[in-house]
C-alpha cells in the first residue's frame, strides 16, 4: 500500500516547497523507505524546455532525457534518487493527453470537463508514479501558490484522491511564510490563517503546517496557528531560515517532523539514520580554506538558472574541504577586459547557454584561462566556446564559429548534425538525456572518473564538427570523450595546461552531496592548487 503526501505552499513564491518536499523526501528515506517524488507545474507549456531563463530558471535534465522543472534536482540531490519523465508534470501534458483521448473518442460522448477529467488525469499521474518507481511514499509537490487560478484542478484532484485512498494513506502539508515584524518584534500568522482559510475553502485541511520563518517560531504564534488552523500544537512545524540548505532535513528532524509525518501514516518507525548526512553538513559548515571560482554566463543575475553547477560547486568544495565561493561574472563585461574580471579568481568555469549574446566575453574568459594556466571547466555551450577558441587563436582558424550564432561562419567548428537540420519544431527536440561517452586513457577525465565508460545528460543541438578534429588536435587539442556510436566528441582536454577540460554534455546533473561529481571535485582541486 502506497502513502501518500501532498506539499502546498501559501502566500507567496519562494519559500522553498522544492527543498521542503526533497527535504521530507531524505528524513522518510533515511527511515528506510522506499520513496519517489513528483513535481506538478501548473503552467500551460508541456515542459520548462522551451522557456526562457529568466522565466524559469534552471531545466533540470532526467537520465531518460525530459526537460523538467529544477525542483526534481533537488529531489534527486537530497533524495539520492534517479527521476524520470514521469516525476515532473505540467498543466500543458494534462491537457494535452485528455485533448488526445477526447480526439480519439476515448471518452464515449461525454462532455470533458475540468472536473471530473482533468482531475481524474491528475489523479492517473501520482498513480503512475507510485507503480513505475515502487514506492511506498509519494511525496507530491503542488507548484504554484494557494489561491492562483491555475493551481485550482490540482488541488480539486488531490482533495478527491484522499477521499478515494482513505485518509490513513494521505498525508496534507502546507508551507507558508510568518512575516517578522521588526517595529513590533512579532511573527504574524494572519498570512498562514488566510492561506489555510483559501485552502479549507476547497476542502482541504492541512494535517501539517511548516512555518517558514527568519526567527524561532515563538509558543504564542504556534498557538495562534493551531487554533485559527485547526491543528494540533505539535504539528505547527517551524522552518527556520539557514545559510545552507543542506541543513533542513536535520532542522526537521529536531522539529520531530519525521516522527510525526509516520505516526500519522501509520508507518512503522525505524531509528533515524543521519549520521552520514551530519557529517557532511558538517564539512560544508567548517571549511579550511577558500576558493574563487568565476563563472562566466549570460544570466549571472539569476542564480537560479545555474542551480545545479552552484550546488555541484558545493559538493566539490565539501570534497576537497574548502569553501568554493563563486564569482558570477556577467560574459558581456569580460569581453572588454577579462583581467579586471579574472584576476582574482583562481578557476574558471564556462555553463551552458543559448543565444548569442554574450558569447565573445566567453571567448575571452577562456583564452585568459587557457594562457594563464587556470583550471577551466567548460560546460556544453561552454566546451563549444572553448572550442571556437582553440581554432581561433591557436589553430589560426580566424573565421571559427558555431553556426548556431553565425549560420555562414567560414570554419563552422561547431555545427548541426544532418539529422538536426531537418528539425522543425522546437520542443523536445534537442539531443537529452543520458549517453555513453568512452574516455581515453591519458586524460584529466579519466583521472576523475577513473572507469573508461561513463554515462552523462545532454541538452544541446549542436555538436562538435569531427571536419576540424584533425586540424584541432594536430594543434594541441585533445579530444578524450567519445560517443561511439556516433564518433562524436563529447570531451576536449589541453594537456599542456594544469587542468583544463571542456564537455559536452551537463556533469553537474548527477552531482549529489556525499558523491561530488568526479570533474567537478577535480577541477576544485587544480584551482586549490
Ligand atoms: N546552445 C548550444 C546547443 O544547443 C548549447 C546548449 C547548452 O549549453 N545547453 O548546442
Amino acid at each position: 500500500m502506497t502513502k501518500y503526501i501532498f506539499v502546498t505552499g501559501g502566500v507567496l513564491s519562494s519559500l522553498g516547497k522544492g527543498i521542503a518536499s526533497a527535504s521530507i523526501g531524505a528524513l522518510l528515506k533515511s527511515r528506510g523507505l522506499k520513496i519517489s517524488m513528483l513535481k506538478f507545474d501548473p503552467y500551460l507549456n508541456v515542459d520548462p524546455g522551451t522557456m526562457s531563463p529568466y522565466q524559469h530558471g534552471e531545466v533540470f535534465v532526467t537520465r531518460d532525457g525530459a526537460e523538467t522543472d529544477l525542483d526534481l534536482g533537488h529531489y534527486e540531490r537530497f533524495v539520492g534518487i534517479e527521476l524520470s519523465s514521469h516525476n515532473n508534470v505540467t498543466t500543458g501534458q494534462i491537457y494535452s493527453a485528455v485533448i488526445e483521448k477526447e480526439r480519439k473518442g476515448q471518452y464515449l460522448g461525454k462532455t470533458i470537463q475540468v472536473v471530473p477529467h482533468i482531475t481524474e488525469e491528475i489523479q492517473k499521474r501520482i498513480k503512475k508514479v507510485a507503480r513505475k518507481d515502487k514506492a511506498q511514499v509519494v511525496i507530491t509537490e503542488i507548484g504554484g501558490t494557494v489561491g492562483d487560478i491555475e493551481s485550482l484542478p490540482f488541488l480539486e484532484a488531490i482533495r478527491q484522491f484522499r477521499l478515494k485512498e482513505g485518509k490513513e494513506n494521505t498525508l496534507f502539508i502546507h508551507l507558508t511564510l510568518l512575516p517578522y515584524v521588526s517595529s513590533s518584534a512579532e511573527l504574524k500568522t494572519k498570512p498562514t490563517q488566510h492561506s489555510v482559510g483559501k485552502l479549507r475553502e476547497i476542502g482541504i485541511q492541512p494535517d501539517l503546517i511548516l512555518c517558514r520563518t527568519q526567527v524561532p517560531l515563538t509558543e504564542e504564534a504556534r498557538s495562534k496557528i493551531s487554533l485559527f488552523c485547526n491543528v494540533e500544537k505539535r504539528d505547527v512545524i517551524q522552518a527556520i531560515e539557514v545559510k545552507n540548505v543542506y541543513e533542513i532535513p536535520l532542522k526537521f528532524e529536531k522539529e520531530r517532523l519525521t516522527k510525526n509525518i509516520l505516526r500519522k501514516l501509520d508507518l512503522s518507525i525505524s531509528h533515524e539514520n543521519l549520521n552520514e548526512w551530519r557529517k557532511w553538513v558538517e564539512k560544508v559548515n567548517n571549511p579550511e580554506g577558500e576558493v574563487k571560482i568565476g563563472v562566466v554566463g549570460k544570466y549571472v543575475r539569476m542564480k537560479d538558472t545555474y542551480k545545479s553547477i552552484y550546488e555541484a560547486l558545493i559538493h566539490a568544495g565539501a570534497a576537497n574541504r574548502v569553501k568554493v565561493k563563486s564569482l558570477w561574472i556577467e560574459a558581456e563585461e569580460v569581453e572588454e577586459n577579462p583581467k579586471k574580471y579574472l584576476d582574482s579568481v583562481e578557476g574558471i568555469l564556462i555553463p551552458g547557454g543559448f543565444g548569442g549574446r554574450g558569447i565573445e566575453g566567453k571567448i575571452r574568459a577562456i583564452q585568459y584561462a587557457r594562457e594563464n594556466g587556470l583550471p577551466f571547466l567548460g560546460i556544453c555551450l561552454g566546451m563549444q566556446c572553448a572550442t571556437i577558441e582553440f581554432a581561433r587563436n591557436v589553430a589560426r582558424l580566424s573565421g571559427a564559429n558555431t553556426t548556431e550564432f553565425d549560420p555562414g561562419a567560414p570554419q563552422p567548428v561547431i555545427d548541426l548534425l544532418p539529422e538536426q537540420k531537418k528539425v522543425k519544431k522546437k520542443g523536445g527536440t534537442m539531443r537529452l538525456g543520458s549517453y555513453p561517452c568512452r574516455l581515453e586513457k591519458e586524460s584529466f577525465s579519466y583521472r576523475a572518473y577513473k572507469k573508461p565508460v561513463i554515462y552523462e545528460r545532454h541538452r544541446h543541438r549542436y555538436e562538435f564538427n569531427n571536419e576540424y578534429r584533425q586540424i584541432l588536435t594536430q594543434k594541441g587539442l585533445k579530444a578524450t570523450g567519445i560517443f561511439p556510436e556516433k564518433d562524436l566528441v563529447e570531451i576536449i582536454e589541453i594537456p599542456d595546461h594544469p587542468w583544463f577540460v571542456a564537455v559536452q554534455f551537463h556533469p553537474e546533473f548527477q552531482s549529489r552531496p556525499g558523491s561530488p561529481h568526479p570533474l567537478f571535485r577535480d577541477f576544485i582541486k587544480a584551482a586549490i592548487k
